[in-house]
């Protein structure tokens, strides 16, 4: 694209910016917001929690691009973690644009495109890692990195008024076993020419470095090599360098691989699909391994965060079919406790000790490495771009602040602490927020996705703090009872502390009511709020709970 004297560059996070999860950034060129042309870097989804009973999965509002669509030159998807992918077929059908990917990435998505029944059209285009090609007036130029994940990619993106390092999520690992142990290489030619890098925050709290794969495999060989019985480790299924590790592990400890738990297996055949994890060949299933010691088997299970329905967890509540975890076995955690995910491990850990199992986490031995970088990484990765802008990313608030003030140390024109919906000018000039857009929540509740703020929503929240008082009255002409009233309520203790009958008391309530109320208003919504308020009032009085109270008037 020619440049025009009033073409900008700008980054837009609609998510990701000031929270770890549902990341989903845009980048635009062109002289004005509404005559850009965007590029869409990965569509994220975060999980839900207690706080939001019945969504499990939450994801971005994509209505500022879905409203540009025809602007939308395509998109790219670093890696395929779920904060980076998972949202893209549920939000792709309102964006129709092209998807490009590297090979181990384009099978998942097609996968997830598969499982949501979305058709890909042909929109799916696949391209090497460390390639070249072009987007619109994007130029990309991939450089592999290492993480948790295969194929985690970073991208140079270059346009006629500069070129933005994007570097995805990584780490530096001199061994990471699958990724790039070495990504300096890249990276004379784009060295003092960046204008902005747009950078992982996550660990950027934590001090040194985040440490090697292979580590973690000679350490887990020496950890199997002291255990008796069977040994059971768990990891996410997307950590593909740890499950050649587990498998590795079993080789070097004379057992034979047992895969269990369906995302473990879909991730080694993508995996196997894209050549990596071809030479795993030991693996055995659950009836074979029946026939065996229990000292010759090594399992490798889905559910490291104590997933309810994850293997892990059904296998320590015995409720696998076929493994039966006993005394003196152990269990390997390898992988992070995530924050939120306490309550739910702590349990699982508790169950297998009360059965003289033993449990083995990162906290007694060196089992796991994370896939961020931590401080002394940053560092080094500041020393090799030296980018002119500095934007984190990938964090929750503290870690972006922190970010921003380690990059203004390392001699970083410009750090900048922006979040999600900030549009903040690339260039030309000086980095500015030039304007915000509409960023926020959808959440995917039973098959439709719907907005943070939707009332349902609230409602929902409300009954499972309060439960539910329903009241149906039958009213003659006169607008008195014609029967008593059908009273019948959810969640909420039918005696209160005296031991009385509350339905018998609120029934009586009732019976006073439209026997006092003479001039009642015909008017239904009258009525009804009235008895609304009178019942609520009368429950809370009893039970100091203010149930959601649904009245419901029938006349005869
Ligand atoms: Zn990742
Ligand atoms: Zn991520």
């Amino acid at each position: 694209m020619k440049k025009n004297s009033d073409d900008q560059l700008v980054f837009l996070p609609l998510a990701g910016t000031g929270e770890i999860g549902m990341n989903m950034n845009l980048y635009g060129y062109g002289p004005d917001i509404d005559e850009m042309k965007w590029l869409l870097v990965d569509v994220g989804i975060t999980f839900g929690d207690d706080s939001l009973p019945g969504i499990d999965i939450i994801m971005a509002d994509h209505s500022f691009i879905a409203e540009r669509r025809n602007d939308l030159v395509g998109v790219f998807i670093t890696h395929a973690h779920e904060d980076h992918v998972g949202a893209l077929a549920y939000l792709w059908p309102d964006l129709q644009c092209q998807i490009y990917a590297t090979p181990f990435t384009a099978c998942i998505i097609k996968l997830k495109f598969e499982e949501r029944g979305v058709d890909l059209k042909g929109y799916l285009n696949i391209v090497d890692l460390d390639s070249n090609f072009k987007i619109g007036p994007f130029d990309i130029e991939l450089s592999t990195m290492a993480h948790s994940i295969p194929e985690p990619n970073s991208m140079f993106i270059t346009t006629d008024l500069g070129t933005i390092y994007h570097t995805g999520d990584w780490k530096i690992d001199p061994d990471p076993l699958i990724g790039n142990p070495n990504p300096r290489n890249f990276k004379e030619k784009y060295k003092n020419k960046i204008t902005a890098m747009i950078c992982d925050s996550t660990n950027v709290m934590t001090k040194g470095r985040s440490g090697s794969e292979l580590t973690v495999r000679k350490n887990l060989v020496d950890v199997v090599k002291k255990l008796k019985n069977r040994v059971f480790v768990t990891s996410f299924a997307s950590n593909v360098a740890r499950l050649e590790t587990v498998a590795h592990v079993a080789k070097e400890t004379n057992r034979s691989l047992v895969v269990v738990g369906r995302s473990m297996h879909r991730m080694i055949s993508v995996a196997r699909e894209v050549g990596i994890l071809k030479d795993i060949n030991i693996i055995i299933n659950e009836k074979e391994a029946a026939k065996k010691k229990k000292s010759e088997l090594l399992y490798l299970c889905t559910g490291s965060q104590g997933e309810p329905r994850g293997a892990m967890m059904r296998i320590a509540n015995n409720d696998f079919h076929g493994i039966e975890i006993s005394k003196e076995d152990s269990v390997i955690f390898s992988s992070k406790i995530i924050p939120g995910n306490e309550k739910k491990l702590y349990g699982m850990f508790n169950k297998l000790s009360e059965m003289h199992v033993n449990v083995i986490t990162e906290y007694d031995e060196d089992i796991h490495v994370s896939g961020h970088p931590c401080k002394d990484e940053m560092i080094d990765m500041y020393n090799w771009i030296k980018p002119e802008i500095s934007v984190p990313v990938h964090g929750e608030h503290r870690h972006l602040k922190y970010h921003s003030e380690l990059a203004k140390s390392l001699g970083v024109k410009h750090p900048m602490l922006i979040q999600n919906g900030d549009i903040l000018r690339l260039a030309p000039g000086e980095p500015e927020i030039i304007d915000q857009c509409i960023s926020g929540r959808l959440y995917f509740d039973g098959n439709k996705l719907v907005p943070s703020d939707s009332y349902h929503l609230s409602e929902r929240k409300r009954m499972s703090f309060n439960g539910t008082l329903n009241i149906t009255c039958i009213l003659n002409k006169k607008l008195k009872l014609n029967s008593p009233p059908i009273i019948s309520c959810n969640g909420i203790d039918l005696f209160d502390e005296q031991d009385d009958d509350i339905i018998d008391s609120l029934e009586e309530e009732i019976y006073n009511f439209f026997d006092n109320s003479n001039n009642l208003s015909k008017k239904d919504s009258k009525v009804h709020k009235k008895l609304e308020s009178v019942s609520k009032n009368f429950i809370f009085k009893r039970t100091r709970k203010k149930p959601l109270t649904n009245i419901h008037l029938v006349h005869i």
